[in-house]
């Protein structure tokens, strides 16, 4: 097999696992690198240390210094679910969980994926490659990546949007110590003078130089944040207890590409994406462990999970929710919880 006819097939063997994008890059540095550091530089990414990490930064910097054989780089897209609408019928308040991560975790599908694709190319060329995959695990900037291998761009949401599919999709990377053909980056930006996004986002979280100020998105507060969520941006969270699919959901690109065929293991699990507010706020910790397992929820642990619920409680302005909000503030097991709770039974009043 010539180099392209092996690209070609890797791409092929990747869309038969799944990912129905799939691009091949160069390992040269991003070219959003510095953009990347100034935001870091500036703050942006509020608590999470792990992406201002002097080392991480190094090797976002330039793909080889994680993986010094690297040749080339795969990155592949594998659709999720588009949010669902409307909501169930009934009176129970709910709140809302963000598409991605209605149903099984995309960290424990995508890793073995790339591993059998890594296999697969081993299997035809008959040698040991070396190689480093990721799905947002890793020091790559990821969406930078993905244009270049010609996927799509990146739109004023920040997200990577697929002229083809829209931006519902999770991203994974392969680094690899063999040569192969690159695909013509994606050079073209498809969101002319569109601003819907901005002007939706309820925070407004989104800057004009297509990054965020995490510390406001809903996305960060309601899953990254690990303390109590800023008072003045409590009221702003609305519905969502774990992410946010705001600045997807107004995007024409996704509202073009409404559909589209998604691994069955992407199927929401039981009373997702919309919660019964009461009863989430009421699970025990090993009630919260076993609904949630292999659930992106588990990341808020149970704490992250309730405190967010709690928000929504009062946001909902359902007086049902007085009672088990006025528990929870005198009784919950965790402080964060009670705390949130607290002000929720106060602002639930007004
Ligand atoms: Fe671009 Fe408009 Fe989509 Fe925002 S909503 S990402 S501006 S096309």
């Amino acid at each position: 097999m010539t180099p392209a006819e092996l690209a070609q097939a890797l791409k092929e063997q990747a869309r038969q696992l799944g990912f129905t994008l799939a691009g091949i890059t160069s390992p040269d540095p991003p070219m959003h690198y510095e953009s990347y550091q100034r935001w870091v530089q500036a703050g942006f990414h509020g608590e999470m240390a792990y992406l201002a990490d002097e080392r991480a930064l190094e090797r976002r910097a330039d793909p080889r210094r994680i993986l010094p054989e690297c040749r080339s780089i795969l990155v592949v897209g594998m659709p999720y679910h588009p949010p669902l609408d409307p909501r169930p019928k009934g009176s129970l308040p709910r709140g809302r969980v963000a598409a991605y991560a209605v149903g099984v975790d995309y960290h424990l599908v995508i890793p073995p994926r790339l591993q059998q694709l890594v296999e697969f190319l081993e299997a035809q060329t008959g040698q040991s490659i070396p190689n480093r995959y990721y799905t947002d695990t890793g020091p790559l900037l990821e969406r930078d990546l993905a244009q270049r291998a010609g996927l799509g761009w990146i739109g004023k949401n920040t997200c990577l949007i697929s002229p083809k599919s829209g931006s519902y999709f999770l991203l994974g990377e392969i680094l690899l110590g063999l040569e192969l053909p690159a695909d013509r980056p994606f050079v073209s930006d498809h969101c002319g003078t569109c601003t819907r996004c901005i002007e939706a986002c309820p925070t407004g979280c989104i800057r004009p130089d297509r990054t965020l100020d995490a510390r406001q998105c809903i996305s960060y507060l309601t899953i990254e944040n690990k303390g109590d969520i800023p008072l003045e941006l409590r009221p702003k969270l609305g519905e969502w207890v774990f992410g946010c699919d705001i600045c997807q959901m107004v995007c024409p690109w996704n509202r073009r590409f409404g559909q589209h065929e998604v691994d069955s293991v992407f199927q929401p699990r039981a009373g997702l994406p919309f919660p019964v507010i009461a009863e989430e706020l009421s699970l025990t910790p090993q009630a919260f462990n076993r609904k949630f397992k292999d659930s992106p929820l588990k990341r808020t642990k149970r704490r992250g999970y309730q405190r967010n619920l709690a928000v929504a409680a009062a946001n909902s302005g359902e007086k049902s929710l007085q009672p088990i909000l006025e528990a929870a503030s005198q009784s919950h097991d965790e402080p964060l919880v009670s705390r949130h709770a607290n002000w929720a039974a106060k602002n639930l009043k007004k």
